[in-house]
Order: structure tokens, then C-alpha cells, then sequence
């Protein structure tokens, strides 16, 4: 237990935050220059920018970041730069993807696998793509390791042939392969290259399925073509809702959730084209002292308002990167966040990562 360093209540608190969820939720004694501060440090780390830029340069749409770039400058993900008064992609465009993939046999532990009937299809694989970059800087990212790949990096790969054309990823699917799952870090920031790969499939094999789980920031231009994809390939659009309050959702990823609820509404507006596996699947990490069940029932809520049969998955929290101080997610506090998706009026309610619960 530590004293959260506003209220002076005992609580489970990470040291870096150092306060508790309702301090941050009420913005007291201005906390967010603090927390700001913490989230420049966890990047500086990586050479990555401190913050998404704000100059007077021009302005990059790919996600809600929006980031305006000066001669230079990278964006927020690190893979767009302004050089010469023109925005380039060192990795992420429809030619080039900074990213690793992987065959995860079938059953996956995909997030909406109590949903798909992919996990009944033993012998059969899902390509993983984790795709190595964010729009996010989430403290607790269960896959910090991405931010490793700061501009410079990447364009030193790039010069080295080492980054995945479209082409070649799609030519890596087989026989076999059920489905493609673009994640990572987050698939919003290579849009262009996950729809040009997704694209290149679809002309040689009508039956893979594709599917995205992303944090849903992305520009809802690029998130259509995902949606027309999907419901097309029989795949879905996974959603990960860290937090409803903005406050909240600020202190913990560094941005804005606004772009990311507007966007799912935007997928909910589709999903009555096919019930059936469902279009749209949600999922939260319980993050012990900051995901609450009254959180969990805000978060729910919203679901609900967008369609109570909205598959929904909470998930247990492992300690990891800048919140690696707090405990795992509890049975109890499972079990309660449970209970309040439910009260909140959700139909198909989930809980994975059910082997980290402790009692
Ligand atoms: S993709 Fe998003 S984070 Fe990256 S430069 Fe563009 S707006 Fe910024
Ligand atoms: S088809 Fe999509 S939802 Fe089903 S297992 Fe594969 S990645 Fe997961």
C-alpha cells in the first residue's frame, strides 16, 4: 500500500504516478504536469519524442494524434518525419512494415477466441503480426520492448532491407492459415501496410479471415477500410478500452480515448451487417488501483449504449514497464468487475488471462 501524495489515502498506487485514480480523475493540485513528466521521461528513454508535437509544421492524419511535424521532426510513433517540408514514412506505409510475425497454432490466445470458431479448428494457425509502434504510451504496455524501434533505428533497417514489404508478409501465409491478426504495440500507426497486406491475401485466398485488435485511434477513413475487411473475410475488430474517464485514460496512455470511442461507435454502427462471429469485440485489463469496477461499469455502459450482444473481455493484469510495482489482478476484484459489466446491462462477458489471478 502506498499514500497517494494529494489525498494522503492508502491505496494501490504506482510509485511513478505516486497518486491515486480519483486525484487523477479530479485533475487535483493540476497533477497532470506531473504526470506528464513521467511519461516524457519513459520515452526519452527510447529517443522517442517526449510528447505528440504540436509545432507549426504539417499535420500527419494517419491517427488521432494528429502530430504536427516541423522540418525534422518525427511524430509521436516514430515513423513518420517531416523531411523537407514532406511528411515520409521511414516504416509503416503500404511498402513497409516495422514488425515481426509469428504461426500461433489454433486454438490462439486471441482476445475474442471464446467467440471465434477459429479455436475449434485444431491443426490450423493464425499469423500474429505484432506490429512494433504505437499511438499510445500507455505506463503499464504489456509489450514495452516495441519502443526499442526509434526513428533512427528503423531508418537504419530500412537502409539495410529489413523491414516487411506488404507483399511479402501476405505471401507468408500458407495453407493452413485460419486467419491474420494485426496487433502489437498497435496496428493504428501501419494502417497503410495492414490493409495493402490484407489487400494482397484477399485477391489470392477469399478464406482467411482477418482481423485487428487494436487501441482504435486510428483516422476513421483507414479504420472503414478495416471494417469493409472484415465483414468481408468473416474477421473482427478488437478493441482494447483502457479507461472512460478521459482524465484517466490520459494519466495512464499518455493521449486522448475521444477518437477511440467515437471509432467504436463507428464499428458498432456496422456490426448489425453480421451478428454472427460478431464484427466488434471490447476488452479491458483490470490494472489494480486505477481500472475500478466503477470504471469497469462506465466502460461497460458505453458498450451497452452501442449494443448490449457486444462481446466484452476483461483481462487480468500482469505488472509490467512503468507500473511494473503493482500486484496482479485478484479473483475478487475479477469477479466484481465482472458483476458490474453485467449490472451495466452486457450480454457475453468474459475473463481471460484467468491463470495470473491470485486470491
Ligand atoms: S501516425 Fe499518428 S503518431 Fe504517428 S506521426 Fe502520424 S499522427 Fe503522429
Ligand atoms: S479469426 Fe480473428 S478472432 Fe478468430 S481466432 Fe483468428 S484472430 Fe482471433
Amino acid at each position: 500500500m502506498i499514500r497517494c501524495k494529494i489525498c494522503g489515502k492508502e491505496g494501490i498506487i504506482a510509485e511513478r504516478i505516486g497518486v491515486c485514480a480519483l486525484c487523477i480523475k479530479e485533475n487535483r493540485n493540476n497533477i497532470f504536469d506531473e504526470i506528464k513528466k513521467v511519461h516524457q521521461k519513459s520515452r526519452k528513454e527510447f529517443s522517442l519524442e517526449p510528447e505528440v508535437p504540436k509545432g507549426k509544421g504539417i499535420t500527419c492524419k494517419i491517427c488521432a494524434n494528429e502530430c504536427s511535424l516541423e522540418e525534422g521532426k518525427s511524430g509521436f510513433c516514430g515513423l513518420r518525419i517531416n523531411e523537407r517540408g514532406k511528411i515520409m514514412s521511414v516504416a509503416g506505409s503500404r511498402d513497409k512494415g516495422i514488425l515481426e510475425w509469428y504461426f500461433d497454432p489454433l486454438p490462439t490466445n486471441c482476445v475474442a477466441s471464446w467467440v471465434c470458431e477459429g479455436s475449434k479448428h485444431y491443426g490450423k494457425k493464425n499469423l500474429a503480426v505484432f506490429y512494433e509502434a504505437c499511438s499510445f504510451n500507455c505506463l503499464f504496455c504489456q509489450n514495452w520492448h516495441f519502443r526499442e524501434m526509434n526513428t533512427e533505428r528503423i531508418k537504419k533497417l530500412g537502409c539495410e532491407g529489413r523491414l516487411t514489404p506488404a507483399e511479402e508478409l501476405a505471401n507468408s501465409t500458407d495453407n493452413n492459415t485460419f486467419c491474420i491478426c494485426y496487433f502489437g504495440g498497435d496496428p493504428t500507426v501501419q494502417m497503410p501496410h495492414a490493409l495493402e497486406t490484407s489487400k494482397i491475401i484477399r485477391k489470392n485466398r477469399k478464406d482467411i479471415r482477418i482481423c485487428f485488435e487494436t487501441n482504435g485511434s486510428m483516422n476513421q477513413g483507414l479504420l472503414k477500410k478495416a471494417v469493409t475487411l472484415c465483414l468481408e473475410s468473416g474477421g473482427c475488430i478488437k478493441f482494447d478500452l483502457k479507461a472512460f474517464d478521459e482524465n484517466l485514460h490520459y494519466a495512464l496512455c499518455g493521449v486522448s480515448n475521444k477518437r477511440t470511442l467515437e471509432n467504436f461507435e463507428f464499428v458498432g454502427s456496422h456490426i448489425s451487417k453480421r451478428r454472427e462471429p460478431p464484427l466488434l469485440i471490447a476488452s479491458t485489463l483490470l490494472v489494480p488501483g486505477y481500472i475500478s469496477e466503477d470504471e469497469v461499469f462506465n466502460i461497460a455502459s458505453f458498450i451497452a449504449k452501442v449494443d448490449k450482444t457486444i462481446p466484452y473481455s476483461l483481462l487480468a493484469f500482469y505488472p509490467h514497464f512503468y507500473m511494473s510495482d503493482l500486484p496482479t489482478t485478484s479473483r475478487n476484484y475479477a469477479m466484481k468487475a465482472f458483476a458490474a459489466a453485467r449490472n451495466a446491462g452486457l450480454e457475453r462477458i468474459h475473463l481471460g488471462n484467468i491463470h495470473l489471478l491470485t486470491n
